[in-house]
């Protein structure tokens, strides 16, 4: 239940990128786990406000523009540029609001003085502002909700970080830095001296500015549980703007790792791949989303690029289906509103169970292609009728609100397959009953539509010639070409 009265509303934020590299696809894991919770509650029928902040100071960040004599924004607007890119080619829907941490320095600010206010915490010898956990605990308030701490290994007067020696238990965490010279020009005025904002103290002004005090869904990817959210849930209750009796956050949501060779992918190890790798190699934003949508969140996924083969191969069995539900349907007779078949109706509701029952992705696909392996029996059997595949047809709509994989019937060559993600519209290829054409055979196919499109027939006749010699035709129909096997 959300904590909206009327219970339609959802406020989520989802802990976004820090843009001082570009994003492998373990962060993508992430954002499009994220994606999916949206697109599932905005399925349900609820009204989603999707906020993710952008981490644009860091310590990362700060070495980057050091190094690269760069300024802080366009050093972080390069990399910010290519995260909306990706969320684009992956087909994630644009969060409503991506604050940024350095446009709401005033919001970090007002948050700290709060928090002294309260007696939480301290302005240490440096100039920087520590977070106390134990006057917090002393206070009440609860230090480890999201997981089981050992205080006494947080001894007071133990320093981890060198650069951190003004604080006066391990355990405490900075509100705000006192700048360094190694900061250059990357600074703030604050009541406190010049500095910036510590990482945590960000999130917790934003998702509050943006969703008030106490909201109900909070994502991240499961490493940030701790210290992260530990610290954000402390900032948050222990300024206490929350209702009497309401938490900062009502549901904590944590994806699992991807991981390569069973290791965390992350920039660190060196195993990582980006999108942009991915795309090199002649994969597409579609696949990489199916490949990451296959995984229950909770459970850490193995990445590979056999798993990425795999994920073409399972989307050309859905485009195959759906391309033959559009010769069923016959679309020459135009557009009719037909009842969802009984079959389509059950498999929209197993669907939303499977969801219903923590986001179990794999249950969902199991009922899916159960599904598609029904319909395919029925076209091959010529058993399926025209009501039939409009129905299917528009329940692969429903579906695809939620999977956002962009599966166009029309366009029935495979987007995998069209290159740098041009899909020529209007074309079919036949391949019922036959054997699927192997990658060179389509991708001579795509060339010849091409020099079709671009009038260069001597280029198509020539390209003809070629996929006969390797044993397959290419009929011309009004609906398009179609392959067949000589
Ligand atoms: P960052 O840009 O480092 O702040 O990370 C952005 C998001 O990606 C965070 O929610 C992280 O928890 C998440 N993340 C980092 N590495 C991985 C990984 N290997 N698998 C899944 N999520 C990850
Ligand atoms: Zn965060």
């Amino acid at each position: 239940m959300p904590l909206d009265p009327a219970g339609k509303k959802v406020g989520m934020y989802c802990c976004g990128p820090t843009v001082y590299d570009t994003a492998h696809i373990g962060n993508w894991r992430t954002f499009v786990f994220c994606d999916l919770v949206r697109r599932f509650l905005e399925f349900k029928g609820y009204q989603v406000t999707h906020v993710m902040n952008i981490t644009d100071v860091e310590d990362k960040i700060i070495k980057g523009v050091r190094e690269t004599k760069t300024p802080l924004r366009d050093y972080t607007s390069r990399y910010e540029a290519a995260f909306f890119e990706e969320l684009k080619q992956l087909n994630c829907l644009t969060p409503h609001h991506t604050p940024h941490a350095t446009g709401h320095i005033a919001d970090i600010l007002s948050l700290i003085d709060r928090l002294l206010q309260r007696g939480l915490a301290y302005k240490a010898a440096d100039g920087s502002v520590y977070f106390s956990i134990e006057k917090y605990r002393a206070q009440g308030g609860a230090y480890g909700q999201l997981v089981k701490l050992n205080f006494d290994e947080m001894r007071p007067g133990e320093r981890v970080n060198a650069d951190e020696y003004a604080k006066e238990a391990v355990a405490d965490f900075a509100l705000w830095k006192a700048r360094v010279p190694e900061d250059g020009d990357v600074f703030w005025p604050s009541p406190w001296g010049e500095g910036r904002p510590g990482w945590h103290i960000e999130c917790s002004a934003m998702s509050m500015k943006f969703l008030g005090p106490s909201f109900d869904l909070h994502l991240g990817g499961e490493d940030l549980m701790f210290p992260h959210h530990e610290d954000e849930i402390a900032q948050s209750e222990g300024a206490a703007m929350q209702p009497a009796g309401q938490r900062f956050v009502k549901y904590w949501l944590h994806g699992a790792h991807l991981l390569v060779e069973g290791r965390k992918m992350s920039k660190s190890l060196g195993n990582f791949f980006t999108v942009r790798d991915l795309l090199a190699k002649g994969f597409t934003g579609r696949e990489i989303r199916y490949l990451l949508l296959t995984a229950h969140y909770r459970e850490t996924f193995n990445f590979t690029l056999n798993g990425l083969q795999g994920a073409r191969t399972a989307l050309a069995r859905i485009d195959e289906c759906l391309s033959r539900l559009i010769e069923f349907w016959d679309d020459s007779m135009g557009h009719v509103n037909v009842q969802p078949h009984p079959d389509d109706s059950k498999l929209l509701e197993q669907f939303r169970d499977a969801l219903d029952d923590d986001l179990n992705v794999s249950k969902a696909w199991g009922v899916i292609f159960a599904w598609i392996r029904d319909l395919n029996r029925a076209m091959s059997a010529e058993r399926l009728s025209r009501d039939r595949a409009a129905s299917a047809l528009g329940t692969w709509k429903q579906l695809d609100r939620l999977l956002g994989l962009n599966l166009q019937p029309r366009s029935a060559l495979r987007m995998s397959e069209a290159p740098q993600g041009i899909v020529p519209s209007g074309f079919l290829v036949d391949i019922r009953g036959e054997e699927e054409a192997p990658e060179e055979i389509k991708h001579l196919l795509m060339q010849r539509i091409q020099a079709r499109k671009a009038k260069d027939f001597k280029q198509a006749d020539w390209i003809r010639d070629q996929l006969k010699t390797k044993g397959w035709v290419i009929e011309d129909t009004p609906k398009g070409p179609k392959l067949k096997k000589l």
